[in-house]
């Protein structure tokens, strides 16, 4: 089999106080994730995707949220530790799409960073990684500003030597 895809999904609670952090991108909003980790449900939704490509399971098999090592991890961090164990299993990645679904702050300013920041963790081309925002149109938790989510889809191809 030459191609796979992975899809991925998170959620976020929001709370004061912490830091929001997205595609490893610090964004200026009063309230951040309540999370193990740094809480970057960007980057999470792309772990998940990736590993689900494979079928190698999901970032809570690999990193476990009760361990302390993994406590206020950068998620950067164990998106390499992941693009290591797709390339140790002969894959590469096509392309990542993702949906980030948040009500506030107004993410489109930063998009190109994220994006910037992903292509360099992943050493794609900005033209392989898409990241789109959408609000949640006032409703639910999303909506009334109490979460953030996100969505992802890769595409890998196996390479051929
Ligand atoms: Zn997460």
């Amino acid at each position: 089999m030459d191609f796979r895809i992975g899809n991925g999904y998170d959620i976020h609670r929001l709370k004061e106080g912490r830091k929001l952090i997205l595609g490893g991108v610090l964004i200026p909003y009063e309230k951040g994730f309540v999370a193990h980790s740094d809480g970057d449900a960007l980057i999470h939704s792309i772990i998940d995707a990736l590993l689900g490509a494979l079928a190698l399971g999901d970032i809570g098999s690999h990193f476990p949220d009760n361990d302390e090592m993994y406590k206020n991890i950068d998620s950067s961090i164990l998106l390499k530790k992941v693009l290591r164990i797709i390339n140790a299993q002969n894959y590469e990645i096509v392309n990542i799409d993702t949906n980030i679904i948040a009500q506030k702050p107004k993410l489109a300013p930063y998009i190109p960073n994220i994006i910037d920041n992903l292509a360099l963790l992943t050493n794609l081309n900005k033209n392989q990684i898409s990241v789109k925002a959408k609000t949640n149109e006032n409703m639910d938790s999303v909506g009334e500003c109490k979460a953030i989510e996100t969505n992802c889809v890769v595409l890998l191809k196996r390479i051929n030597y």
